[in-house]
C-alpha cells in the first residue's frame, strides 16, 4: 500500500476518534474510545467465572473506572487511552485544593464546564447487569471507586461510594451539603459570560481549560456559613471517612465472595478491601484489562472488557435504555 494511502487512512481514523470524543455519550451511543485494547474473553475463562458466580453465594462487587470507560468516561491509568497517558494534567490534590484559592477556582471552572456532559453520561451493560444481579439476590451490594453516579442511574440500591460522588457538594467548614445540579444553576448565573463547550471529560467530571477562562470564573461560597465549597469526592491525598470504611467492612464480611470489576486496585482504599476478603477466606474473582495489585489472590482472573464478559454470561437480560430499568 502506498505511503499516501496509509497517511489518509490514519487521518481518517484520527478524525473519527476526535468525533467520537466530541459526541461522547451525549449522543447516546456506547463509545469504546477509552477502553484499552484487549482480547475477547475465551470460553474457558467465561465458564470459570460462571462457575464462580453460580457457586460462591452472596457476592459483594467492587467496581472501578474500568467499567465506566464503556460509557465514554476515560480512566486514569489505562495504557494508551487513560488520562495519564493522554494528558499532562494530574488530579487536584486535597491539600492544594484546601490551601489555594487559585487551585479551587481552576478546579471548579473545569468542573462547571464538564458538568453538562458528565451529568448526562449513561450507565452501560455492566452497571445494568449488576442491578439485575442485585434484584435476583446474587449481589448483596456494590462498593464503587467511581464518582460518576452510574450505578445509581442504573437503579442499583445498595451502593457504597468509596470515593464520594460528583453529584453532591459539601462545605469544608459546616455540614451543609447541596445538590450539584442546583450549584450548576447558580454557577450559570454567576458565569454567564463564559462560553465553552467541553469536548473531553475526566474521570471526576472536569475538563481542560485555558487560564483566561479560569481567571474569569466566579465561585460562590457556602450559603450557610461563607465557607469553601468542595465536591463530595475523596481527592487524592485525602482519606476515606471512617464510617464509609466501616460500612465496606460490614458488607464484605456479610458476603461470601468479592467480584472485582474494572480496577487495577492501585489505590490502597480499594486494595485493602481485597486484603480483608482474603483474610476472611472469601473467594475473589477479577475482571480487568491489564494487571491488578491483587491478581495473586484471585481464584478467577479475566483480562477482558467487563461489558463483553457480562453480556456473554447473561445474554438474555434486556434493558430499556430510557427508563434505566431491566425487563
Ligand atoms: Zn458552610
Amino acid at each position: 500500500m502506498c505511503v499516501i494511502k496509509v497517511l489518509l487512512m490514519k487521518i481518517k481514523r484520527s478524525s473519527n476518534v476526535q468525533l467520537s470524543r466530541i459526541l461522547g455519550n451525549s449522543q447516546n451511543f456506547s463509545s469504546l474510545v477509552f477502553v484499552p485494547k484487549c482480547e475477547p474473553a475465551n470460553d474457558n475463562d467465561l465458564s470459570r467465572l460462571e462457575d464462580y458466580l453460580k457457586n460462591t453465594g452472596n457476592i459483594c462487587v467492587l467496581t472501578g473506572a474500568g467499567i465506566s470507560t464503556e460509557s465514554g468516561i476515560p480512566d486514569y491509568r489505562s495504557q494508551g487511552v487513560g488520562l495519564y497517558a493522554t494528558s499532562i494534567t494530574r488530579p487536584t490534590l486535597y491539600q492544594d485544593f484546601c490551601k489555594s484559592e487559585q487551585v479551587r477556582r481552576r478546579y471548579w471552572a473545569r468542573n462547571y464546564i464538564g458538568w453538562p456532559r458528565f451529568s448526562s453520561v449513561q450507565p452501560n451493560v455492566t452497571h445494568r447487569t449488576l442491578k439485575y444481579l442485585e434484584d435476583i439476590g446474587l449481589v448483596t451490594g456494590i462498593v464503587t471507586q467511581n464518582v460518576d453516579g452510574l450505578h445509581t442511574k442504573a437503579g442499583s440500591k445498595n451502593i457504597i461510594e468509596l470515593h464520594g460522588t460528583g453529584f453532591k457538594v459539601m462545605c469544608l467548614n459546616c455540614d451543609n451539603k447541596i445538590d450539584r445540579k442546583l450549584l450548576q444553576i447558580k454557577l450559570d448565573k454567576l458565569n454567564s459570560s463564559i462560553k465553552h463547550v467541553s469536548k473531553i471529560i475526566r474521570p471526576d467530571g472536569d475538563v481542560e481549560l485555558s487560564n483566561e477562562i479560569v481567571n474569569d470564573f466566579i465561585l460562590p461560597p457556602c450559603e450557610n456559613c461563607g465557607g469553601i465549597l468542595k465536591p463530595d469526592i475523596v481527592f487524592f491525598g485525602d482519606n476515606v471517612a471512617k464510617k464509609v470504611v466501616d460500612s465496606v467492612r460490614n458488607i464484605v464480611t456479610k458476603s461470601d465472595g468479592l467480584l472485582v470489576l474494572g480496577t487495577s486496585l492501585t489505590t490502597f482504599s480499594g486494595y485493602r478491601i481485597i486484603l480483608q476478603a482474603i483474610e476472611e477466606n472469601k473467594k475473589v474473582a477479577i475482571v480487568n484489562i491489564g494487571e491488578t495489585r491483587a491478581d495473586k489472590h484471585a481464584s478467577v482472573k479475566l483480562e477482558s472488557r467487563c461489558g463483553e464478559v457480562l453480556k456473554k454470561l447473561y445474554p438474555n437480560i434486556q434493558f430499556d435504555n430510557n427508563s434505566n430499568q431491566h425487563f
